[in-house]
């Protein structure tokens, strides 16, 4: 909800438009190609991997579409186990019940806020595929979250180890790089979104990027109707509406032109955070030192016992016009994944530690520094209170 009694409203993450988006619209308009896909769409697809490094990518509706169809190509049918991030949004994680597999979930680690290595591999041995109840693992579903990349040393060489396919959710951390390298290009499917709050955004879009060019054909044929090659409407198998307008595509090639600049300036409002921050019983989201995060969200976790909850920082900035929001709740503490296993670290919950202390500030690139130290001005008064 709008508020205006005083004034602007700062935002989390909001759209940030320039003018290009139009122009590319303005062509798929001229052209008449106000069409399920088009030139809009084939560039789109081509950029996009040329900038994260694949060979073959298809647009579509959604990041969660893209998921799902990563999802079929990795294989996952009724009864097996994909080992999933358990701190994360459900989107990354709800298209393993659409195929009818069983998530298991695999705790952060404190360094990353991402899978935790050592957790994942304890889960790797136990879904290893030696007895019945012990089926091996069908693929790791992993989300970088808030743009900040996971260890991916570790996490590739243990997929590697035990033959298991890595998807990689980068819907939040499109542009962040793990030593040099393109988040979303490790797995042998990744995948990115452009939902209005994501770091460049369609209003609505998202893509699954793939080495494996068979595999990304196989996607845009699920993802359009799985027409089979007959001159009249064949289908030998279930297929989905899930390709990406012509018209859509066009903001999503104007946007990515301002890529490299969204990242630089959500990086100096984390930067100024944390300056601005500096002497509180607080933390920053960390990043590891071989990573450079796209810094999507800045987020805070509050020390234990300093006497000031999440709810409090909440209450107070949105009593100042200021959006902020809890950290993602781990998908182990989620009614509807009640029942599902959680792999930890001798039997800790980091994700639910990090969930009860934590909340994400305004990061919006529209925010001026004079704002943001409204914003910062909130946060310590939350700490004078106490
Ligand atoms: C936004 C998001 C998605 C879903 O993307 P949509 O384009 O909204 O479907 C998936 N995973 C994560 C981690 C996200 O933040």
């Amino acid at each position: 909800m709008q508020k205006t009694s005083q004034g602007k409203r700062l935002y989390l993450s909001s759209p940030t438009m320039h003018g290009d988006e139009q122009r590319f619209i303005q062509e798929a308009f001229d052209t008449n190609w106000v069409a399920p896909l088009g030139r809009n769409v084939d560039e789109f697809e081509r950029e996009l991997a040329a900038f994260l490094g694949v060979r073959a990518s298809v647009a579509l509706v959604s990041g969660t579409a893209a998921i799902h169809l990563a999802v079929k190509l990795a294989g996952v049918g009724p009864g097996d186990v994909v080992l999933c991030s358990d701190m994360t949004f459900a989107a990354t994680v709800n298209p393993v019940t659409y195929e009818g597999g069983t998530q298991v979930f695999i705790d952060v680690e404190r360094d990353s806020w991402n899978m935790d290595p050592a957790a994942l591999e304890t889960a790797l041995k136990r879904y290893d595929g030696s007895a019945p109840s012990r089926p091996k693992a069908k693929a790791v579903l992993l989300a970088h979250l808030y743009g900040s990349p996971a260890r991916m040393d570790d996490i590739l060489a243990l997929c590697e180890r035990h033959g298991v396919p890595l998807i990689e959710d980068a819907a939040e951390s499109l542009s962040a790089t793990y030593r040099g390298r393109q988040t979303g290009s490790f797995g042998k499917y990744g995948i990115v979104s452009f939902n209005g709050n994501k770091i460049i955004t369609t209003s609505g879009g998202g893509m699954l990027l793939s080495d494996d060019a068979d595999g990304i054909a196989k996607a845009r044929f699920w993802a359009t109707q799985a027409r089979d090659p007959a001159p009249w409407y064949q289908h030998s198998e279930i297929g989905y509406n899930y390709r990406m307008s012509n018209i859509v595509a066009g903001i999503g090639r104007g946007q990515l032109l301002w890529l490299m600049q969204h990242r630089a300036l959500k990086k100096a409002i984390y930067e100024r955070y944390r300056e601005g921050l500096q002497g509180l019983p607080l933390s920053m989201n960390p990043y590891l030192p071989e990573s450079e995060p796209n810094f999507w969200l800045s987020c805070v976790t509050l020390d234990p016992g300093c006497g000031v909850a999440p709810a409090d920082v909440l209450r107070t900035l949105d009593a100042r016009n200021m959006e902020g929001r809890p950290l993602w709740k781990p998908m182990h503490l989620q009614p509807v994944y009640a029942g599902r296993e959680f792999v930890s670290i001798n039997g800790g919950d980091a994700g639910g530690d990090l969930f009860a202390r934590g909340l994400c500030l305004p990061s919006d690139i529209k925010m001026t520094a004079q704002e943001q130290s409204q914003v910062i001005a909130a946060v310590r008064s939350c700490f004078e209170k106490a």
